[in-house]
């Protein structure tokens, strides 16, 4: 990202707190002079007062001392307060944006980007760019201040002396830059083992069946304990090297630094040349000057990696939403008089192969489809296709003649009633779960769309009804309740159409009856598209289409294809023994 544009963006998240960021700055300015007063005073005590005997003066200074430091003590107090808050509101505005951001994003970018994955790097790219607006900011900013003010001071005070100091400074920051490079990169060492240790353990826990059912739990522990003993080895490594050049730096730089000074001021003393106090300021401020200097160090890093996060946040920003998304795309409230047509449509997920290949047929009014064939040979896709998830490349899908692209994309899926392959069941009350949190759905509504698909009886068995707990992915419920409640959710929002992946999984006899039934309610007067897994579900369609490796390879009625083509006959043979038994038996 270009840094002019970074920074324009920076800025405006900051803008809605100049005042904040004002005081932040003004706190530091403040801070960084009290801290550079202390010295001076003690000088003018030393230089001063004390030759002269002067005992009010000493007094007097002495009290300035500790006023500066009370002053200052109370100044870092306020502005760390603000600066945390500056930090928290600017993250909590990023996270919104980004979050209300990815929930515009074409259902593509999800399948490029795992969901898991993708809300970890937000987190925790969030977080670096929250500490970028308060600690790793904050260090930042006074650190450079308090330098700047001490070299400026010095210079004032003795040149010479400063250009020497100075000199010092760069090899020292160096090798303090280095460090912390090389401890940084035993953290994420670390912090990676600890992911892949907690990865595991979820891992485990999940499969914790499989692994106790196949005797493997044993190794489950043994290939745990390998990566807590490669973390803890890491990890001694790490506290080693961080407590020991601590510690050196502090134990030998420091000193060695001010004994040089001592050094080289100590003749200019004798010479009359420079005051005891002088040294007294050069002394404490070069002792303070390491300080600094290993925040710089630690901090720019940080600093650095904290871009790398915003660029990355930016890039989500600037993804393009859905097409069409926009409010304001006139739609008529009943567009959908005849029929909706696939047009030579083409489709494909990536550039290397197409999923779907020149597909054309018409779904008229009132009637059902349904769409047959081998796994993988593009079912689900052209209804994903049909629910505006993805564009074609090629063809056009029309609904009386106008191009799909030309509806607004809400007002299209608002007519739609679609019901999913694994139904997605949200972690709450099963109210909410028919009416997908929507309040515009009164409770009654929500109950006669549990009666048309004949789930009524089972919502009464359940301990509160409409109000009971589903878990999470609706793991208290059975695979066939599952359907019956999505099957609900879909006639409770009052679709024109139904787009319905039917669920491949077998079921028992009743839960197959039931499910038949709930679908006759759901299909009743409307129109659809339904991938069909059921003999009763593909019987009972106007029209079949076989699909084979993403192209129509025949259609018809289901006697028609029976008699007129193979492939479909060995299909309901091999999926459907039933079917044998004959057709008029399936219908019913
Ligand atoms: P069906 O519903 O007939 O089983 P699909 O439409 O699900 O077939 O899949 C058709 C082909 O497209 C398959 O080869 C599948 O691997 C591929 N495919 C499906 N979804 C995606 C996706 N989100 N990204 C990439 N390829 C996909």
């Amino acid at each position: 990202m270009e840094k002019s544009e970074r920074n324009r963006r920076i800025g405006a998240y900051v803008a809605p707190y100049r005042g904040l960021f004002a005081m932040g700055i003004a706190a530091m300015l403040l801070m960084t002079a009290a801290n550079l007063a202390g010295p001076l005073i003690l000088r003018s005590i030393i230089d001063d007062s004390i030759p002269r005997a002067d005992m009010r003066g000493m007094a007097l200074r002495a009290l300035a001392f500790l006023g500066i430091i009370a002053v200052s003590g109370a100044i870092t107090y306020v502005g760390s307060i603000v600066v945390a808050r500056l930090g928290l509101n600017v993250v909590t505005q990023v996270k919104n944006e980004v979050f209300g951001h990815l929930l515009t994003l074409p259902v593509a970018y999800f399948d490029a980007h795992p969901v898991g994955e993708l809300m970890a790097r937000v987190e925790s790219d969030s977080e670096k760019v929250k500490q970028l607006f308060s600690e790793i900011g904050i260090t930042l900013i006074t650190e450079v201040f308090f330098f700047a003010g001490v070299l400026a001071v010095c210079f004032s005070l003795d040149p010479a002396i400063t250009i020497w100091i100075a000199a010092a400074l760069p090899p020292i920051l160096a090798f303090v830059i280095l460090f912390f490079d090389r401890l940084r990169a035993l953290y994420d060492k670390s912090r990676k083992m600890w992911a892949r240790i907690s990865a595991s353990v979820a891992e485990f826990v999940q499969g914790i069946e499989v692994l106790r059912a196949f005797d493997r739990v044993a190794w489950a522990e043994s290939s745990l304990d390998e990566t807590a003993r490669a973390k803890r080895a890491n990890d001694v490594r790490t506290s080693f090297l961080e407590y020991g050049a601590m510690s050196g730096l502090g134990f030998l730089v420091g000193p060695a630094f001010m004994a040089a000074i001592v050094v080289v001021i100590a003749p200019k003393i004798l010479a009359g040349a420079m005051t005891l106090g002088t040294l007294l300021v050069f002394l404490e401020y070069g002792r303070r000057l390491l300080e600094p200097i290993m925040a710089i160090a630690e901090n720019v890093r940080g600093f650095q990696q904290a871009r790398v996060s915003l660029d990355r946040i930016f890039a989500i920003l600037a993804l393009e939403g859905e097409p069409g998304s926009a409010a304001g795309i006139a739609c008529a409230p009943h567009a959908f008089e005849r029929s909706i047509d696939f047009e030579g449509v083409w489709f494909r997920y990536r550039e290397d192969s197409w999923v779907l290949r020149d597909i054309s047929f018409s779904i008229p009014k009132g009637s059902t489809i349904a769409l047959v064939g081998p796994s993988g040979s593009g079912k689900s896709t052209a209804v994903s296709l049909l629910c505006r998830f993805y564009d074609p490349q090629r063809g056009r899908i029309l609904v009386d003649g106008r191009p799909l692209g030309e509806l607004g994309l809400p007002e299209w899926r608002r007519r739609i009633g679609l019901v999913l392959q694994d139904a997605y069941l949200f972690p709450g009350a099963l109210v909410e779960n028919v009416r997908v949190y929507d309040d515009a759905i009164g409770e009654d509504r929500v109950r006669s769309a549990l009666d048309a698909v004949g789930a009524s009886d089972f919502v009464d068995r359940l301990p509160s009804g409409l109000r009971s707990e589903i878990r999470e992915r609706g793991s208290n419920l059975s695979g066939g309740e599952r359907q019956l409640v999505a099957f609900a959710r879909a006639i409770a929002f009052g679709p024109e159409i139904v787009v319905l992946d039917e669920a491949t999984a077998s079921v028992d006899a009743q839960t197959e009856r039931r499910i038949r039934e709930g679908m006759a309610g759901l299909l009743q007067g409307r129109t659809a598209l339904v991938v069909a897994h059921r003999l009763s579900s593909i019987v009972g369609a106007d029209e079949i289409l076989f699909m084979k490796n993403g192209a129509i390879a025949a259609r018809g009625s289901h006697e028609g294809l029976m008699k007129g083509f193979p492939e479909y006959a060995e299909l309901v043979r091999l999926q459907f023994p039933e079917a044998a038994a004959g057709v008029g038996n399936a219908r019913g």
